[in-house]
């Protein structure tokens, strides 16, 4: 009872801080962000849909940079206007 008590008390929390909430950053972002003058030329490539996300992936994991297939995809997703909601775009 107490547990249910918990989760029920960090919903509601949860729920009275609805809309206050700023959209994080996801992978690819966070690597756009601190790619700084060279942020355009990388978010250029990875926003490339003619390049598979798995080739990227791997070259950046053979550089020891680990994006996973699923955070480029969802991050190129947002072009559709689905997907990603990062902030990767503001200049
Ligand atoms: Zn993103």
């Amino acid at each position: 009872m107490d547990e249910s008590q918990g989760l029920l008390s960090a919903l509601q929390a949860l729920a009275d801080g609805a809309g206050s909430y700023t959209t994080p950053t996801c992978a690819v972002g966070r690597f756009l962000e601190k790619a700084k003058d060279k942020k355009e030329t990388y978010a250029s490539i990875i926003d490339n849909k003619a390049i598979p996300a798995t080739q990227i992936a791997m070259t950046f994991k053979k550089h020891e940079l680990y994006l996973s297939v699923g955070s480029i995809r969802h991050h190129r997703n947002r072009l559709d206007g689905n997907g990603c909601k990062c902030p990767a775009d503001k200049k």
